[in-house]
């Protein structure tokens, strides 16, 4: 590994003004803030990042869980990920949140991984981890061998001609049917980014994964006040029982009146190349009846657009069963 400069900031405003000499917050930043590591050293291991400082973000004020005045919660960004799935709130209102998060990694992993490193993890792509090989995500321009390569695990929604990886987090599909907030500090102050507009489709930029610029640290996220009576699932499927990332997996948000589908908020995993909101899938169920034809018609609506590799054609059919499967779970809980 490279010799870099660990540096523990005294406060938020310290680790801005330092991670904000960085040319870039994306692929390649000179300067990282880093959480439990688990990306981050992994990456740095392998010479796909190579940042000359290290900013670590444990010891700021970040570490809380907390109701918000608008009966939502907040989620400091340096939580632990199975304090996060643990929390007596959480299991209660948001349960498709804390399974999510159980179903990923290892439990080892998940006592180091943060909130905001999850958020910010980054694709399992084989090309984009050897150093050896071209990748249009980790050196611009040259070119993706995915395509014609190795792509069984990669992604059939948001593709591009440039990058077809897929975003690999659990908890995100769940944050994004949750609807929740990331909460920025930045150099010019404090902003709020609703999750759907936190990650960017790969198109001609994949290198560019989120909106984020030089020096913003992600401060904590919020999730909205719950839905009164909504049913809460998260499915994920995957080649072995645990410790895997997921082929396709389903986050299912869905309130039930005198049979029909009142609400429902939709998210797939595994599939897309960023955390895949459906609203596609979502128009198709509200005011309709909660029954097994409508939860197929909702999964067609949701992989219509799919586009798949030369390896990867069965994600379609599997994300529809998936979805179909968490939704017919959620009703019958
Ligand atoms: C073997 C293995 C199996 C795994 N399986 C799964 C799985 O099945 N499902 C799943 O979802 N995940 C899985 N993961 C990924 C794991 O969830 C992530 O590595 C973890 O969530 C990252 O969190 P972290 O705090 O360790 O991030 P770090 O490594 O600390 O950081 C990751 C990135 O986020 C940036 N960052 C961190 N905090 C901030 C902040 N506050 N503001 C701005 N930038 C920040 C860092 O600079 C870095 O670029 C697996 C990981 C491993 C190693
Ligand atoms: S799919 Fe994306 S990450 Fe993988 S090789 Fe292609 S450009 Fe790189």
């Amino acid at each position: 590994m490279h010799t870099f400069e660990f540096i523990r900031p005294a406060d938020p405003d310290a680790a801005v003004a330092t991670a904000s000499q960085a040319k870039t917050a994306q692929q390649g930043a000179d300067v990282r803030f880093i959480g439990g590591g688990t990306t981050l050293i992994d990456l740095m291991k392998l010479n796909v990042e190579t940042p000359a400082r290290v900013l670590d973000i444990n010891r700021l004020p970040f570490d809380k869980i907390e109701a918000t005045s608008d009966g939502g919660l907040k989620i400091g960004a340096t939580v632990r990920n199975s304090d996060l799935a643990h929390h007596p709130v959480v299991q209660r209102d948001y349960a498709v949140l804390s399974q999510a998060i159980l179903n990923g990694a290892s439990a080892q992993l998940r006592n180091m991984a943060t909130t905001a490193g999850n958020l910010l993890q980054r694709t399992r792509c084989m090309y984009f981890r050897d150093t050896a090989m071209p990748c249009n995500k980790r050196e611009p321009g040259t070119g993706c061998p995915a395509i014609t390569g190795a792509n069984r695990m990669l992604a059939i929604l948001g593709t591009s001609d440039h990058c077809i990886a897929t975003n690999p987090s659990d908890m995100c599909i769940a944050m994004a049917a949750l609807e929740a907030t990331i909460h920025i500090q930045g150099t010019k102050g404090p902003r709020a980014i609703p999750f759907a507009d936190f990650h960017l489709l790969p198109g001609s930029t994949p290198h560019r994964e989120t909106v984020l610029e030089p020096g913003d640290l992600v401060t904590h996220v919020t999730l909205p006040p719950p839905i009164p009576g909504s049913k809460q699932v998260y499915l994920k499927l995957r080649d072995r029982a645990s410790y895997e990332f997921a082929l396709a997996s389903a986050a299912v948000v869905i309130t039930i009146a005198g049979g029909n589908v009142t609400k429902a908020r939709i998210a797939l995993g595994g599939v897309g190349t960023k955390p895949w909101r459906s609203p596609e899938a979502e128009a198709a169920l509200v005011g309709k009846p909660a029954d097994a034809a409508n939860f197929r018609k909702a999964a067609e609506a949701a992989l219509r657009n799919a586009k798949p590799q030369t390896e990867n054609g069965f994600k379609i059919e599997l994300a529809k069963r998936c979805l179909t499967h968490a939704l017919q779970t959620a009703v019958n809980a």
